[in-house]
């Protein structure tokens, strides 16, 4: 639309970007929101419709403009690797760094991908061609250090404090070993979002979006508009908030509205939805929603 772009999420991490669905002019969208493409590693397409997947070769060819790129590593459903091929080679653009593909299939497991510090699962969702559904979990991170413990242990504040913190065993000057365990609180379950469009409401879905911090959900359809959710394969904004609440997840946040709203519209949208679920609302282009780490 003139006032809304298709529906894409990022997730910025320490540095690393993690791009959910790629339609057309998606490296508009991440330019607008400064997000840069440095550090952008992975893009995870949930299915094979133009909105979620023809924005690939430019994201690729603005890619190719960096200094030295990293690998670029692409998830998606089985056919996503033939259509990123035949346009390269329909194209002929250089893209000039090695491109990883990895297609679901029955026997990949629930783990998509993994990196030092995050973890995406994916499950098979409910649509009118083959979708999949998204959750980017960080990895647990280490327990909260205790300086009295350290204290206790004659641990001198400083630079070992560091090392003991960051998971290392460390050496005191009388000869003694030290443990990070001896120092360090249980392990932090680290943060999560997931990231549900173009289904119908099913299994996959709680899966997703079980505690997530921020479920990242399509709102396509009004309650009323249900019988078009249920042709087309979508939810309305009444199923996604109903289904993030009974999941556990701690926000709402509903993307890709259909067409036929105007921004006008989007109040309604957005007032169904909060009816069934209070941590409920609509997403809006480029904004920014912090995950902020837990308190424990
Ligand atoms: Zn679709
Ligand atoms: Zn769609």
């Amino acid at each position: 639309m003139p006032y809304r772009l298709l529906t894409s999420l990022a997730v910025r991490l320490n540095g690393q970007l993690y791009v959910f669905d790629a339609g057309e002019a998606v490296q508009l969208g991440l330019k607008k929101a400064r997000l840069g493409i440095r550090g952008l590693d992975v893009v995870a397409v949930s299915h094979l419709h133009a909105d979620h997947c023809l924005g690939l070769p430019g994201l690729m060819m603005l890619r190719a403009q960096l200094n030295d790129p990293d690998p670029l590593t692409i998830l998606g459903p089985p056919g996503i690797a033939r259509f990123v091929s035949q346009v390269q080679e329909s194209l002929g653009f250089y893209c000039g760094y090695p491109v990883h593909f990895r297609e679901w299939s029955e026997d990949q497991g629930e783990i998509a991908y993994q990196d030092q510090q995050a973890r995406i699962y994916w499950q098979p969702l409910k649509h009118s061609c083959f979708c999949l559904g998204y959750r980017l979990e960080e990895l647990q991170r280490p327990g909260k250090f205790s300086p009295d413990r350290a204290r206790a242990l004659k641990v001198p504040c400083g630079p070992l404090w560091g090392m003991l913190q960051k998971g290392e065993w460390i050496h005191l000057d009388s000869g003694e070993k030290i443990s990070p365990e001896q120092v360090l609180g249980p392990p932090r379950r680290g943060r999560s979002v997931a990231y549900v469009v173009d289904t119908r409401p099913c299994k996959g879905i709680y899966q997703l979006c079980h505690d997530a911090n921020i479920a990242f959900l399509e709102g396509m359809f009004l309650p009323e508009h249900n019988e078009h959710a249920d042709a087309k394969g979508h939810l309305t904004v009444e199923d996604a908030a109903r289904i993030s609440r009974r999941a556990g997840a701690g926000r709402a946040i509903l993307v890709h509205i259909s067409p036929r709203y105007g921004q006008e519209d989007l109040p309604l949208l957005e007032a169904a939805a909060r009816e069934r679920f209070a941590q409920a609302e609509l997403g809006r282009d480029l904004e920014i929603y912090p995950v902020p780490l837990p308190e424990d």
